[in-house]
């Protein structure tokens, strides 16, 4: 994510206009937990297999009946320290279809997800993360299955208990007005309307504002997206442009995500776009829309994307997706910029530098998701650092200038308000510690280690957790096995470490 410089509180050292922005007011304070759900228990008493949709699996059948299964609840949340609703126990998902029609004219939306699902214990309920909107029908399996709404939970009981390692299908009919939601920063994210449509970005919660889900990085799916909208608008969302047809005056735009997906990195974006498809030298199909009103002012970024694609590909390792592009709305109630996977949307016409961060999350961010969110400096660290790359290799500032330029900031000032690595609150999860000391603590390592071993780093860290997910430890293990260094001091002061970090 980068946010607009017309929405920072205060901006730290405006070298290409791409900087961060400081903190925002929080609007809210933490969300409760929700009780946990008595355990509930069950008796099989027929086959599971008509739960059960999708092979292979392992299921429960009339010949063993006579055990009894007593299956339990899926927890709520899946304990993030600043999200501890986020996502939900018992499952994880392998594939989502999402059936979406929409109107720009009145807001209103109907929707049909699909979820493919492996259960991780024997689940006699289990939630999803759906806020808002009006749940009108629960399938399990092709059953009816019952279900509540408990806050920003979809508590769904299916009419038996699904056994551990079977695989399920559930089905969620729903439809209103999706609102947004407000991050504990204050700002917007998830299906923000516009005055042509939709601008859909869902870090780190609103992914819940458009589709039920298990909303947590670490349960990475792959998406179909199948959009209908009305003749004239464009549904934009990620991966591949598989089919576009219009009857009756609506138009469906079908698109399919094979490589797997956080759903935060969801998007079906909606609005009037001029269209742009045309594949890369290095073959990589690129389509990007762009609103009319910000075409002009784009294009001279849009234009780099090829160029950037192959020097991502040159520092970082080949590209993680099967195709790439951008999307360009006029959203300025969202002020800010989303690596959405493998096209990322922009709500205003973007510059370089923002185009390179949000291409760089698509190698840091999206291919090598976050475990938790406390550990978002691997996200926005690893693509504010690409910018300053990009800088040093195109004539510009040189990263070792750019880090002096922080570093010269008073040790009063909000780059030191906390250690990169761990925010404090969710609050504090987009601010300047997390993304541009984030940057330093890269700067420092590849001073530590030289340029041979650093960018031989960041390529086998892009390699190791190729479409998965990482942790601030397996980063620090993976510096030290590959330098034969001891790096904890350099991590423990800049990652760890309140204040300003001593010269070393
Ligand atoms: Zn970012």
């Amino acid at each position: 994510m980068a946010s607009d410089n017309r929405h920072a509180q205060r901006i730290v050292v405006g070298i290409d206009g791409s900087s961060s922005s400081g903190h925002l007011p929080p609007a809210r304070s933490s969300i409760p937990c929700s009780p946990r759900r008595l355990a509930g228990s069950r008796f099989l008493g027929a086959a599971l297999a008509a739960a059960v949709l999708v092979a292979p699996c392992t299921v429960a059948t009339a010949g063993t009946a006579s055990a009894a299964v007593a299956g339990e609840p899926g927890a709520p949340g899946q304990g993030d320290p600043y999200f501890p609703l986020a996502g939900n126990g018992g499952y994880t998902v392998g594939h989502y279809d999402l059936g979406l029609a929409y109107d720009p004219a009145t807001r209103r939306m109907k929707g049909d997800a699909t979820l493919s699902a492996r259960a991780v214990q024997d689940l006699s309920a289990f939630d999803l993360d759906l806020s808002g909107l009006t749940v009108t029908g629960v399938t399990v399996g092709g059953k009816e299955a019952r279900f509540e709404r408990r806050g920003q939970e979809l508590v769904i009981t299916p009419g038996r208990v699904l056994r551990r390692g079977a695989a399920f299908e559930v089905r969620v009919a729903y439809s209103g007005v999706p609102q947004y939601v407000t991050d504990p920063d204050g700002s917007e994210d998830g299906w923000i309307a516009t005055d042509d449509g939709a601008f859909v970005a869902g870090e780190p919660q609103g992914a819940m504002s458009w589709f039920p889900s298990d909303n947590l990085p670490l349960d990475k799916a792959s998406y179909s997206f199948r959009v209908t909208v009305p003749a004239g608008y464009t549904a934009v969302c990620n991966g591949e442009l598989t089919s576009q047809r219009t009857r009756n005056g609506m138009t469906t735009f079908r698109w399919e995500q094979t490589q797997p997906m956080a759903s935060y990195l969801a998007t079906a974006t909606v609005g009037k776009f001029e269209v742009e498809r045309y594949t890369t030298a290095s073959g990589v199909p690129v389509y990007n829309a762009v609103d009319p009103r910000e075409s002009a002012d784009a294009a001279p970024a849009l234009a780099k994307i090829p160029e950037i694609l192959d020097w991502g590909t040159t520092l970082f390792g080949p590209y993680p997706f099967s195709s790439a592009g951008a999307i360009v709305d006029r959203a300025p109630d969202a002020g800010y910029a989303l690596e959405t996977q493998s096209r990322p949307l922009y709500d205003r016409a973007p510059n370089v530098g923002t185009v390179v961060h949000e291409m760089a999350h698509q190698w840091f961010g999206d291919s090598v998701s976050l475990t938790n969110w406390r550990d978002i400096w691997l996200d926005e660290g690893f693509a504010t650092y690409a910018e300053w790359l990009w800088q040093e290799q195109h004539g510009g500032t040189s990263a070792q200038a750019r880090f002096d330029q922080y570093y010269a900031l008073p040790a009063t000032d909000g780059i030191w308000a906390f250690p990169t690595a761990d925010p404090g609150e969710g609050a504090d999860i987009f601010a300047s510690p997390v993304y541009d000391r984030g940057a330093m603590v890269l700067h420092e390592l590849r001073s530590a280690v030289g340029d041979a071993r650093f960018f031989n780093i960041l390529k086998t860290w892009a390699r190791e957790h190729r479409y998965g997910n990482g942790t601030t430890a397996e980063f620090v293990a993976l510096s030290e096995r590959m330098s034969h260094q001891d790096l904890g001091p350099l991590f423990h002061t800049w990652l760890f470490t309140a204040g300003k970090p001593a010269r070393s």
